[in-house]
């Protein structure tokens, strides 16, 4: 503004360009709480592109031949720069409300942990703890007897080992066992897990070779017998964990195989998938056979994970013949599979619940939501209707429901739990498809978000798993619901 000469200083700025300085915003009062909580470098960020953005709105205004309303003042930039900060800094992974039905949800992170084991892992993260180190004798321990009895005594098993997940299970026990080898499968069993989990690919990266026989529908253990020759190394044995083949049908059971496999010198290994440690059927639930029943029908191997029906944390269990378990436990990849002491510390409670099978559906959180008194829920959704529909408006209606959930995470795919919720629609069925993805959007906009589940025509939000502690969370933040 010094050259006169030059054409495009022949007139001053126009005002709105007038931004204060970014020193200036930055050694302003008002910016002094957002230094200390976010620091110098996050604030100077912040201001440079809360400055770089009103310069932009700014020029935008005039161009479209706007007013001169003049420049923003330094506390407008400092709101402005607190918004950003605040975004940057919120976190990613939030809690939500899970109101889909499917309480083993894996994209909203499956099994919710029992108290016992959140007190677990608040300690081990805390302070140090014996992970690898034998308190007996002061020597290097193995981070699998911290849970090896007590899944022992409660399969059945005589040894195990625990890695990331059961993807893992099974990549390390065919790795270990099938490498180089023909491993045989049921064309019935060549099942795929969301997000890419899928039989034939784990084969192909354990370096062993699929044999499949029979048919999606049958298979028959004649089928197991003409395949095994001189290259088999094991009979494995896949639960149908997201899928029933139904009509026409026939598969061999586990102890069929187990025999033929063993008949021949070979091993049989089942991937259980969910893998339940007591007989669901004692609470009302359908049947899943247990992991015990497995290791009875002579499997040599059984993978499991650790945050489906367990209901514990992330991890795959692999149990079975003890001579095995040493050589899976020897394979290098066990190394880069193994869990660390915050799933150990959150595992050894949630597996303690189950010597206490009266208190089990108190207190480990998953079986206490399968088995939530359908009338207790009925109740809540009655007491919440009211306020949901406060919340909404006059634009959508809510009614209470009957509907179903489902245990979730491929355990028992076809069988349903009933429930209740609220059931929520448009009032005017125009553009209901439109209505609802809003509805649904502003829900998924709370500061907890809320998830539910279309159908029908309408969001259905299941009240399953929105227990009694989490109800007034729930209900003080409807208030705030927005629908565009
Ligand atoms: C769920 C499942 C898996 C994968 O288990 P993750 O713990 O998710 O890795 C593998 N096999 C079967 C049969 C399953 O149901």
């Amino acid at each position: 503004m010094t050259d006169t000469a030059a054409p495009s200083a022949a007139s001053p700025a126009p005002s709105a360009l007038r931004l204060p300085a970014v020193d200036k915003v930055l050694l302003s009062a008002d910016m002094l709480a957002l230094r200390e909580r976010h620091g110098l470098d996050a604030c100077t960020q912040a201001v440079r592109e809360s400055l770089a953005q009103m310069r932009a709105d700014a020029q935008e205004r005039l161009r479209s031949g706007e007013p001169d309303a003049g420049a923003p003042g330094i506390t407008e930039v400092v709101q402005a720069a607190g918004l950003r900060l605040a975004q940057r800094f919120a976190p990613r992974l939030r809690t939500v409300f899970n109101l889909t039905g499917t309480v083993l949800h894996t994209n909203l992170g499956r099994a919710l942990l029992p108290q016992e084991a959140v007190d677990a892992v608040v300690a081990a993260m805390t302070a140090p703890a014996n992970l690898e180190y034998d308190l007996e004798d002061g020597g290097r321990g193995d981070r699998d007897d911290l849970i090896e009895s007590l899944v022992c005594e409660l399969t059945g098993a005589e040894a195990c080992t625990v890695v990331n997940n059961n993807a893992a299970a099974v990549l390390l026990t065919l790795a270990t066992l099938a490498a180089g080898r023909e491993v045989i499968v049921s064309r019935g069993e060549l099942v795929e897990i969301g997000g890419a989990f899928r039989i034939p690919d784990m084969m192909t990266r354990a370096g062993a070779t699929l044999v499949e026989v029979g048919t999606t529908n049958r298979t028959h253990a004649r089928d197991y017998e003409g395949a095994v020759g001189e290259h088999t190394g094991l009979l494995m044995k896949v639960h149908c964990s997201n899928y029933a083949i139904t009509g026409f049908t026939k598969a061999v059971s586990d102890a069929e195989v187990a025999s033929i496999a063993h008949a021949h010198g070979l091993q049989m290994v089942v991937d259980l998938g969910s893998g339940t440690l007591v007989d669901l059927r004692e609470w009302g639930l359908p049947y899943e056979v247990t992991v015990r029943e497995t290791i009875e029908s002579g499997a040599d191997i059984v993978t499991f994970s650790g945050d489906k029906l367990l209901g514990g944390p992330q991890a795959g269990l692999i149990v079975g013949r003890k001579d095995l378990i040493a050589r899976i436990k020897k394979h290098p990849l066990k190394r880069a599979l193994r869990v660390s002491k915050l799933t150990l510390a959150a595992l050894e409670p949630t597996l303690r619940l189950y010597l206490h099978p009266e208190k089990l559906a108190e207190r480990l959180t998953t079986l206490r939501l399968f088995t939530r008194p359908q009338a207790d829920m009925q109740a809540r959704a009655q007491a919440l209707q009211p306020l949901v529909q406060q919340a909404l408006g006059s634009r959508y209606v809510v009614e209470t429901a009957e509907m179903n959930s489902q245990i979730g995470s491929g355990a028992l795919p076809v069988e349903n739990l009933p429930s209740w919720g609220l059931r929520l629609h448009p009032a005017d069925g125009r553009q209901a498809g439109r209505q609802l993805t809003r509805l649904e959007a502003g829900l998924r906009s709370l500061p907890r978000p809320v998830i539910g589940r279309l159908h029908d025509d309408a969001l259905w939000l299941d009240l399953r798993c929105l227990e009694a502690a989490d109800e007034p969370a729930f209900t003080e933040q409807l208030p705030l619901l927005h629908i565009a």
